[in-house]
């Protein structure tokens, strides 16, 4: 099984711990873990050299020197690396053009073009009120226009109708004509593919693209080819030129691999994903979660739904324990900020915690939001054993010494302190009751 990057870095990090900086040898062990990591991830060995390259020359340097903690650090530069490389922001299907926008979508036989075709026709009819029309320009598989048309009668969506005998390129002049008279915003090409990536089929693909000028061309892969899909996006890219990639069968992978060498081969943007078999499985790409499947986090979503099994039932006992005895230090603030990063942070935590509604205020006057958690934990890390276990002791000159460290402010500092005060009020009161939120996150 994939054993998850934090994991593997853990040991390597934790002896790192505490140093003032990363020497290039310190990188170069936590970075042979990355590559083994990504390589496992099924990321192709290419991507992976010019990615941990990439990552070596931001560790050993500068950078690294300011430093929270050596080791969270390395793990933060893998993440933010990882998010840069699949692309920053989330880059939607374009229709920024005179209708009708035709939308082109390639790739290899299987890979899911014509579900997908189906499901981007729905979302664009059913979320941005467009009117589409789909063709499939599939003449090589016998039911292959049949199966666009009951995909277009199952899902309210107009498909060109059926002429037997024509050619790609002539159903695809048809569609293009049929889609300007009868005024539809967006057409949808379903071209034919191949079991394999061969020079008729590049050739017919370059053809529809001369005829139709697609606005978008989405090269539909299945995330589960991996290594194979790097050749596959470099060929279409170069032969055809794509504008953005479909990832499909993400609900089978779990490591992601394939998204990264995509887009790291083409530079293109990955669009849309494809997450199950259903017509509305269908959605945005969002790269940090991506980056987090690969690193082992989990994506937030999936991480929200197991939150039940994620409580650590050993280490709830022993903070039930010390909130009893009265006593609730930084440590454990960081111990329950841990816990609501893993339960999807404070979206999943207010959802998943019936008596949370009591903290809402607090937090929300604490303004803890999820970049916010990941703040107080570098403020948290950045102190001393002495601090963390007594607060009280941080005056002036220590707190300007935390926040250089964390890179923060001693206000910043100052809400932390204030919410761990508000937060131990009202642990003792309700330690004091049953039940509410520690009742059930310590109960459960
Ligand atoms: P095409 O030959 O490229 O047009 O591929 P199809 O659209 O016919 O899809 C092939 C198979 O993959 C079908 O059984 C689809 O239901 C399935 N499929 C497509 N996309 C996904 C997805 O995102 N997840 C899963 N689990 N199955 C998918």
């Amino acid at each position: 099984m994939f054993d998850s990057l934090q994991n593997r870095l853990g040991s390597i990090l934790n002896g790192l711990t505490g140093r003032g900086a990363l020497s290039a040898d310190d990188v170069s062990a936590a970075l042979r873990e990355v590559r083994r990591a990504l390589l496992e991830a099924d990321v192709s060995l290419e991507v992976v050299r010019s990615f941990t390259d990439r990552v070596r020359t931001k560790a050993v340097g500068a950078e690294i020197l300011k430093s929270i903690r050596p080791g969270q650090m390395v793990v933060k530069l893998v993440h933010d690396e990882l998010v840069a490389t699949l692309g920053s922001d989330h880059s939607p299907i374009d229709l920024n053009a005179a209708a009708p926008v035709t939308i082109m979508m390639v790739g290899l036989q299987g890979s899911g073009k014509t579900t997908t075709s189906g499901k981007l026709a729905k979302r664009l009819t059913e979320k941005q009120r467009k009117k589409v029309l789909m063709a499939s320009l599939d003449t090589r598989r016998p039911a292959a226009q049949e199966q666009l048309r009951i995909l277009g009668e199952q899902t309210g969506v107009a498909t060109l109708p059926i002429i037997a005998g024509q050619d790609p390129v002539e159903i695809a002049a048809r569609a293009a004509q049929a889609a300007k008279l009868g005024g539809y915003d967006v057409l949808i090409l379903d071209t034919a593919g191949r079991t394999h990536i061969d020079e008729p089929l590049m050739a017919e693909m370059a053809e529809i693209k001369a005829r139709t000028k697609p606005h978008e061309i989405l090269l539909v892969a299945d995330s589960l080819t991996g290594q194979d899909a790097v050749n596959l996006a470099r060929s279409f890219d170069e032969r055809v030129g794509i504008t953005g990639i479909v990832l499909t069968r993400i609900d089978g992978d779990g490591r992601g691999g394939a998204a990264l060498s995509m887009r790291a081969v083409t530079g293109k943007p990955i669009k849309l994903i494809g997450t199950g078999e259903k017509m509305d499985a269908l959605e945005d790409f969002h790269p940090s979660r991506i980056a987090d499947r690969i690193l082992g986090m989990g994506d937030i979503v999936s991480l929200v739904e197991r939150a039940a099994e994620n409580i650590d039932a050993e280490k709830a006992a022993s903070m039930a324990k010390k909130m009893q005895s009265g006593k609730f230090d930084l440590n454990d603030l960081a111990d329950q900020i841990g816990q609501m990063q893993k339960m999807g942070g404070m979206g999943g935590m207010m959802g998943l915690m019936p008596g949370m509604a009591k903290m809402k205020d607090q937090v929300a006057a604490a303004g803890l939001d999820d970049k916010m958690l990941k703040r107080q934990l570098a403020i948290i890390s950045s102190m001393t054993a002495a601090e963390r276990g007594n607060p009280d002791i941080l005056k002036h000159s220590r707190k300007k010494r935390i926040a250089a460290g964390s890179g923060t402010s001693s206000a910043d500092i100052n809400k932390l302190l204030k919410m761990h005060r508000q937060m131990a009020d009202v642990m003792k009161s309700m330690t004091k009751g049953k039940g509410g939120m520690m009742g059930q996150l310590m109960g459960g």
